[in-house]
């Protein structure tokens, strides 16, 4: 499934609950699901694990969906096969700082 798809597939599936819901209380519900995943690594438990990535996709493209941003066309304009910040692949940038 491309990005594109998994955007569609979360408009189908929660458009008229998430433009209802609004961009905080999606954003809320998003960093909800990142705190589980947390908890989740923590816990090194797999399936857990498998649920909360999917429930962090889902929000992200959720939240994507109520600002109207295209998840896929901004990634692949941000990091098109190479780092951003350093424009290799794989990144050469150094461990002490963050991509972005
Ligand atoms: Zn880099």
């Amino acid at each position: 499934m491309r990005v594109r798809e998994l955007q569609d597939m979360m408009h189908r599936i929660y458009f008229h609950r998430d433009s209802e819901r609004g961009e905080v209380g999606t954003f809320d519900w998003l960093v909800e699901e990142v705190g589980e995943l947390g908890e989740a690594l923590k816990e090194k438990n797999m399936k857990a694990m498998e649920d909360e990535f999917a429930d962090v996709l889902a929000w992200l493209a959720s939240l994507a969906n109520v600002v109207k941003v295209d998840l896929e066309k901004a990634t692949t304009t941000k990091y098109n096969n190479r780092c951003p910040r350093c424009g290799q692949t794989p990144c050469g940038c150094s461990l002490l700082r963050k991509c972005k």
